[in-house]
């Protein structure tokens, strides 16, 4: 009987193999695997064993989890892209990463490229993904304060601009303008009345503060952007190291705060580069300490690198209203940090 069965089984294979040139390919291979498990489980039926089984279901499982296991990879993907398995699926999930960035550096030379497109490329993302995932425990106990209840993702204040998340197409604001070293310049008209306030409290102090640059349109932030990458690359980088380190150190067009009017970078007269040393002078020390009570926060603290994906820039002021500039301030925390808490 069985040796009929057999029979059958091959005879059948062999037709479907003659039929279909397709099926020819695969008739052997599919032969070879069949006859496999039937003389396997003839020999352990012949033999009597009752465990036989036990075996034969560990062989079925290895030879199907070997062909399941891609399938699993790529199911695996959470919402945000990040990888949620093992390792191994992680790695493939980084090399996609590695393939986006490459098709946005290409969309920066067109002027109208579509900004949302930059979400989830970034160089130190990666870096950032692991403490990410602590963020609520990072965050300290909030003095009573329960920041989702006062607070709200739909307040132009607390606009969120970073390389996750780009500016909303539809976002609109009304430029207003403001004296700078460079001239009259622009920046969301509702900041003005507090940035006044804050250079006159500064003033009474002895502390001159001035703008050097307050709104940049898409455009210039671009030129900024590409002339950093033209600036490493000079220096004998490859354009994907330059891009990388530019994204370090400009903001990637289409997820900078200056292209909504909201963030003000602050010199005095005495010192107008936009470097580290500014922390030092008398206007980064004042800064420092009472940006917040005007509705400003130093929006790239040194050491949160790993969350804003920024350097540390003691100039740039960013505008988020009063309470939640104390808040923050309180906190030490980072824009990031509280509009997670939203
Ligand atoms: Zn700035």
């Amino acid at each position: 009987m069985k040796a009929t069965l057999e029979e059958r089984f091959r005879k059948k294979l062999l037709k479907a193999g003659k039929k279909n040139r397709v099926c020819r390919m695969a008739v052997l291979p599919v032969m070879a695997v069949g006859m496999f498990f039937f003389h396997a489980a003839k020999y352990m039926a012949a033999n009597g064993k009752r465990l036989a089984i036990l075996p034969m279901t560990l062989l079925l499982f290895v030879f199907y989890s070997s062909f399941s296991f891609p399938l699993f990879v790529s199911g695996a993907r959470g919402d945000n892209g990040l990888s949620v398995i093992s390792d191994e699926a992680q790695a493939i999930e980084l090399a996609t990463e590695a393939q986006i960035n490459l098709e946005d550096m290409e969309l920066l030379d067109e002027p109208g490229y579509d900004e949302s497109g930059y979400e989830g490329e970034f160089p130190i993302e990666t870096a950032e993904a692991a403490p990410d995932s602590e963020a609520e425990d990072d965050i300290p106990e909030t003095g009573g304060i329960d920041i989702s209840q006062e607070f709200s993702r739909d307040d132009w204040r607390l606009l969120l601009v970073n390389k996750q998340h780009s500016i909303p197409e539809d976002y609109e604001f009304t430029l207003g303008a403001v004296n700078t070293v460079k001239g009259t310049m622009y920046c969301d008209e509702r900041i003005i009345e507090d940035w006044l306030a804050m250079k006159q409290a500064a003033k009474e102090d002895g502390v001159t503060l001035v703008i050097c640059s307050p709104y940049r349109d898409t455009d210039r932030q671009e030129v900024l952007f590409n002339n950093k990458i033209t600036a490493y690359m000079g220096r004998g980088m490859s354009y994907i190291e330059a891009f990388q380190l530019s994204g370090q150190a400009v903001t990637v067009p289409g997820a900078s705060e200056h292209q909504v009017g909201l963030a003000l970078d602050i010199v005095t007269p005495s010192f107008q580069n936009l470097v580290e040393e500014f922390e030092e002078t008398d206007a980064g020390v004042w800064l420092a300490e009472n940006s917040y009570q005007y509705g400003f926060i130093l929006r790239y603290p040194k050491g949160k690198e790993y969350i804003t994906c920024i350097q540390y820039e003691p100039w740039h002021f960013r505008y988020v209203g009063r309470e939640a500039a104390a808040v923050i301030w309180e906190l030490g925390i980072t824009l990031e940090e509280f509009w997670e808490e939203l």
